[in-house]
């Protein structure tokens, strides 16, 4: 079989000692003498499990104390709903939409919660929502942001400079690929299925005083949620299996400043040859929110993209269509992407370009 390089948005490629231990594991879990797949959510082995993500979740991301973690089923769409159901009635929330994912997040919000305020940044430069000078956030006690929008390629991680105290933030595709701090964040969830493992769990990073008593049932009270240390319910527990194993394998790695090095250099690569090659390619996206987790770009000939990513399946290079909302290509660089995967898929992309000039 030839070997695939998978580039896909997610479900997205997994680092390969992952994959062996998880081969391993399936067939016997240490020395349990089971498989990783029956053991039970409330045994001694899950516990340590759920300690070592909790250590190294605060190493990866120098989580100050007042941060939980909290590990949720539904995907990152069934946020859209539940934080709405955890935030007060009597405080305001609003949605800096910057994409797809974001315009979906604020059409949930407004079905849950009255006087939600959408900011539509949407096609606009975002550089005139940094800095003080901007005050269109000032009513809003809470405001969600999607970090990277993974269908336009739209990346905003300047948290630090909006002016805002309690950002909520979908970090589904970047979580892990740069460090930040919680100063004024909330809250940041993000489904594992691009840089932090497979579909199944939703990280949350929670901060103590977002945490707010309500009358919700139980598995949508987020502040029980998180006091039960995720295991209110049977949790999926492969899913967080697989989350602890990447947590080892990116901080045997270098953490995420070298992830964040990575995706840095491969995406300025990648970015710099469309540019330059302007009379066949095109990137549509601002350069300064250029996102480096995601590389959306198109050929000016649009009967180009469907024959690159043939000829690019052809050659073992897979999962770089577009979203079929938008079209073109998208090329995704999550942290399993090392640099061996990346140069092969320059050097296909440069031949293809010099052989159609
Ligand atoms: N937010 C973003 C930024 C995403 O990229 C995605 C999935 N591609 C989602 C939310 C939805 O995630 P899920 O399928 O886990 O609900």
């Amino acid at each position: 079989m030839t070997k695939v390089f998978n580039f896909s948005p997610g479900p997205s490629k997994l680092p390969q000692p992952v994959i062996d231990a998880v081969g391993k594991s399936v067939n016997v879990y240490k020395n349990t003498g089971k498989s990783v797949l029956e053991i039970s959510h409330r045994s001694n082995e899950f516990a340590d499990i759920l300690n070592e993500i909790q250590i190294n979740f605060s190493k990866l991301f120098n989580l100050p104390e007042d941060v939980n973690v909290l590990l949720l089923q539904g995907g990152a769409t069934f946020q859209n709903s539940f934080i709405p159901m955890n935030v007060s009635k009597n405080k305001t929330l609003g949605c800096f939409v910057t994409g797809t994912w974001g315009n979906k997040t604020s059409e949930d919000f407004t079905k849950i919660f009255d006087n939600l305020e959408i900011i539509d940044a949407r096609n606009q430069d975002l550089t005139k929502y940094v800095g003080g000078d901007f005050d269109g956030f000032k009513n809003i006690n809470f405001l969600h942001m999607t970090s990277n929008e993974t269908i336009e390629g739209v990346q905003f991680k300047d948290f630090n400079n909006l002016n805002h105290d309690n950002l909520i933030i979908d970090m589904s595709s970047d979580l892990g690929s740069y460090s930040f701090n919680f100063d004024n964040l909330s809250y940041v969830y993000a489904g594992a299925q691009k840089n932090m493992g497979i579909p199944g769990v939703t990280i949350c990073l929670v901060k103590d005083d977002f945490l707010i008593d309500t009358d919700n049932p139980k598995y949508l009270n987020l502040k029980l949620l998180t006091k039960s240390n995720s295991i209110l319910n049977t949790p999926p527990t492969l899913s967080i299996y697989v989350l602890n194993l990447v947590t080892n394998w990116m901080i045997e790695m270098g953490g995420t400043e070298y992830f964040q090095n990575k995706s840095e250099r491969q995406s300025k690569t990648i970015y710099d040859f469309i540019d330059n090659n302007n009379e066949i390619l095109n990137c549509n996206v601002d350069s300064k929110f250029r996102s480096k987790s995601n590389i959306v770009f198109n050929f000016l000939d649009d009967s180009q993209n469907n024959k690159f990513i043939d000829l690019a399946k052809e050659n073992g290079i897979i999962g770089i269509n577009g979203h079929r909302s938008v079209g073109g290509i998208r090329v995704s660089l999550f942290n399993s992407i090392d640099d061996d995967m990346f140069e092969y898929f320059m050097n296909f992309f440069k031949k293809y370009i010099s052989e159609s000039k």
